[in-house]
Formats: structure tokens, C-alpha cells, sequence
């Protein structure tokens, strides 16, 4: 049969380049430590660009991508996959990780913090040198493929609300710290991303760092470059900037009233 119908990772390899503005030397870091087949986390806050970077990162290195948005209903079956019924009898069904594991994708485990303890456990064998995944319902015990490599993106926020790795979990890893971009490189970002003249989106740029200002003081995060890259689109879409702002910047990220006024009074310093 044809090599490629035949190929399962079909579905999972990004065709056209993923656009992806680089704010330091993470590329070349990341191509190294792929290289390296270490695992790596992405740290930062939501909405900063880590998911896009290693859709971009994917795309160049050639590789197949499986994405999991972990969530704390999520335990290790998921992952790692089940016996199912079916009108022929029971067979086994690979979970995301075990699919890249067996194929040689880049896994990538979005916001891991979230999933039960067990199901970040059951990533340790395959982040140390056996790069193993013992399957054990299955009696199967899986040699990762050489390809194999696991990413997981990492939320350090979220340490205040109880939620945090543990110390053997993060120290399997090599991290790369994600922030807000820089001013002009963020204007940069949010033009490309919707279309909107640079001078608009550096307003917008501006009013997210006021807002980032202003985490922890009432905020818990801050004005995302995702919710910025919102707002340029309802703009480009014809909605006036101030309804634009209000919508995708001011109501998602406060519900109190007194904060919400804040908020808006600073939008209305730039429209
Ligand atoms: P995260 O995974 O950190 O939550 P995303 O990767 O989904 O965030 O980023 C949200 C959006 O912000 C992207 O869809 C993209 O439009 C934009 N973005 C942020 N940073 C970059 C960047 N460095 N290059 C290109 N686009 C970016």
C-alpha cells in the first residue's frame, strides 16, 4: 500500500507554516533540545504564544504533532488508552500519548498542572533515559519511538491557587520561559495576526500594559496577546475599537464592576 495513506501520523503533521514571531533564542534552544530528545515545558502565562510556538517548532522540525488539553477530569487511561467494546470483541485503543510514544510525534500536554496526580506520574518513564511507557492493562511494555518527544506547557500563576508540578515531575524537563513580547514585538504580533494597521494595534499593546500592571493588585492575569489578537479581529471585522475593547480585552477577565470601570476609563484614554 501506499507509504503515506498507510502513515497514521498523517492527520497529525502540520501542512503550511505555522506563523510564529520568535521573541529570543527558543528556536535554536528548542531544536537543540530536540535534537537531545529532552523533554521540554513551555512556562508562562495563558494566551502568550507557547501553544503556537510548538505548532511552529512541529512544523519545522518535520514532525507529526498530538495535542491534549489536560483538564482534572483527565486520568491515566486518557492518556495512555483503554480496552474497548465493540461488535467484534474488545481491542485496544491507543491513548494520545501512547499514539506519539508508538509513532515518534512531539507530544504536547497543554497545561498539565491540571490532570490528576497520576496522570503526570504516568509520563515519568517517559521522560527519563528507559523512554518507556509500560501499558500495563495491555501488558505491553512500549519502547518510545526515536522520534518521541514530550512538551508540556506550564502555568506558573497557578501556583497561587494550590495547583502546582511536582519537584520530580519538573526536574524530568527543560524549561523555556514565556512572557508578554516585548512592546514593538507584540505590536508586530497582533498586526500580522489580524490584519489591522501597526498604529491601531500598538494601542491596543498599550492598554494590555496597564492592565498586566495591575495583576495581583485585582487581576488575577492580565491582558492576554491571545485576547489582543481578539480584539484586532472584531476591529478588522468593522466593530468600533472601544466596543472591541470592552468585548475581547475588559469583561473576560473581571467580573467587579469597580475593576471593570477601571478598565474601561483606561480604554477610553486611547479611543
Ligand atoms: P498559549 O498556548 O500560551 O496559551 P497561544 O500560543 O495560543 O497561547 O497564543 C495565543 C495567540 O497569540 C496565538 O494564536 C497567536 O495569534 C498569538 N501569538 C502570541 N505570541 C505569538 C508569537 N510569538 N508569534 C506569533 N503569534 C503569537
Amino acid at each position: 500500500m501506499n507509504e503515506t495513506l498507510n502513515d497514521l501520523t498523517q492527520p497529525f503533521r502540520i501542512a503550511s507554516e505555522p506563523w510564529y514571531r520568535p521573541v529570543a533564542d527558543e528556536i535554536a534552544l528548542f531544536e537543540a533540545a530536540h535534537a537531545a530528545r529532552m523533554p521540554v515545558m513551555l512556562k508562562g502565562p495563558t494566551g502568550c504564544g507557547k501553544t503556537r510556538f510548538v505548532e511552529h517548532m512541529a512544523w519545522r522540525l518535520g514532525k507529526p504533532l498530538v495535542t491534549v488539553a489536560c483538564n482534572e477530569d483527565m486520568t491515566a487511561s486518557d492518556l495512555v488508552g483503554r480496552f474497548l467494546l465493540d461488535a467484534a470483541g474488545t481491542r485496544w485503543q491507543d491513548g494520545p500519548l501512547t499514539f506519539a510514544a508508538r509513532h515518534g510525534a512531539i507530544c504536547y500536554l497543554d497545561e498539565v498542572v491540571e490532570a490528576r496526580q497520576d496522570t503526570t506520574i504516568a509520563i515519568h518513564p517517559l521522560t527519563d533515559n528507559r523512554r518507556i511507557l509500560p501499558l500495563e492493562k495491555k501488558g505491553e511494555l512500549l519502547r518510545a519511538h526515536p522520534d518521541f518527544q514530550l512538551v508540556i506547557s506550564y502555568n506558573p500563576g497557578y501556583q497561587a491557587l494550590m495547583k502546582d508540578l511536582k519537584q520530580s515531575t519538573k526536574q524530568r524537563f527543560g524549561a523555556l520561559d514565556f512572557t508578554w513580547p516585548d512592546h514593538g514585538v507584540e505590536v508586530e504580533i497582533v498586526a500580522h495576526e489580524t490584519g489591522i494597521d501597526p498604529a491601531l494595534a500598538e494601542k491596543l499593546v498599550a492598554i494590555a500594559e496597564r492592565a498586566r500592571n495591575l495583576k495581583g493588585h485585582g487581576l488575577d492575569e492580565g491582558i492576554s496577546t491571545r485576547m489582543l489578537v481578539h480584539a484586532g479581529g472584531l476591529i478588522a471585522q468593522g466593530v468600533a475599537p472601544l466596543a472591541a475593547c470592552r468585548m475581547a480585552l475588559v469583561r473576560p477577565i473581571t467580573d467587579d464592576p469597580d475593576m471593570r470601570d477601571a478598565l474601561d476609563a483606561a480604554v477610553t484614554t486611547y479611543f
